[in-house]
């Protein structure tokens, strides 16, 4: 079940805990602080988002899901998501400008894009949903941006309202079977895994909308590799329950946590950002992320 805030609660909630992170992870403390406004931001907007009316999409074709071809947003979906992202993405910006100044010319030439004449939201989250590199790079090219500014802030924009909007698709893939590393939803890769303290099964939450869900443990969320030796752990200091999970046939690494040996679990929100040191482990060691995120993203 998801949780409704207000949207002052949901802001707060993040800033709060962000707090609390920077005060004990002093190696990642700058990044946590750029990024409290943002993901307060964010937050906020996504508790602010009804929908009017709610939508709910058809469900999809068992068999092609099944098989491995996400849901989707539909065609209401894709409707309701980019009539709101003008004014998300604007919104976004200006937070996006104050947080990370070294960007604000970009953020401006990329806000005034928007603006222009001939931007369409809808081609362009259909262009995005499909390939969020080959969108980002067009747009960059249409509004003489680079590329990763404009990955970052539209990621940024499109986030809180793609993650409303997969929770009201999540209830028709429900009771259905899915098998892949990427989101059933969205089809975007993770940003974390986890193992449920419950079940002691392990879940993956999506970098983009943050659906999250269930997955072999000893398997590659990117390449699906589950041959023995191709999955490995790293670890840092005493801290059991927090690790990269490595895979050393395609390199890629998702941060993750075992919430069986928590006592006090962290926020979902938020974990990923907080695991930010671990990236640093990985990329050391040559993986690459296996999805790209605002965090890891950009060379703050
Ligand atoms: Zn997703
Ligand atoms: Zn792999």
């Amino acid at each position: 079940m998801h949780v409704l805030r207000s949207p002052d609660e949901a802001a707060l909630r993040i800033e709060q805990t962000i707090d609390r992170l920077v005060d004990v992870l002093p190696p990642i403390a700058n990044v946590l602080s750029a990024f409290k406004k943002v993901l307060a931001e964010s937050a906020r907007i996504k508790a602010e988002i009804s929908f009017d009316g709610g939508f709910a999409p058809p469900a999809p074709d068992p068999l092609r899901f099944e098989q491995g071809i996400p849901a989707g947003l539909g065609e209401e979906g894709v409707a309701r998501v980019s009539s709101r992202l003008n004014d998300t993405a604007q919104r976004m910006i200006s937070i996006l400008r104050q947080s990370f100044p070294l960007l604000s010319a970009n953020l401006d030439r990329l806000s005034a894009g928007l603006d222009r004449e001939g931007w369409n939201a809808d081609v362009f989250l259909r262009s995005f949903l499909a390939d969020r590199n080959l969108a980002a790079a067009a747009l960059a090219a249409e509004v003489q941006v680079d590329e990763k500014s404009v990955l970052f802030a539209m990621t940024a924009a499109l986030k809180p309202i793609l993650e409303k909007a997969a929770e009201l698709i999540e209830p028709s893939i429900r009771e259905l079977t899915w098998l892949k590393g990427c989101c059933p939803i969205c089809g975007s890769l993770p940003e974390l895994s986890f193992i449920k303290p419950d079940s002691s099964r392990r879940f993956l939450r999506c970098s983009l909308c943050a659906h999250t869900w269930c997955f072999q443990r000893m398997e590659c969320p990117c390449c699906e590799s589950g041959a023995s030796g191709s999955i490995e752990y790293l670890y840092v200091d005493e801290k059991e329950f927090e690790r990269v999970e490595v895979c050393n046939k395609c390199m890629k690494y998702v941060v993750a946590l075992d919430l069986r040996k928590c006592s006090d679990p962290p926020m979902l929100e938020l974990a990923a950002p907080a695991l930010l040191h671990l990236d640093a482990i990985a990329r050391l060691r040559g993986y690459h992320p296996m999805a790209t995120t605002m965090w890891n993203g950009l060379d703050l």
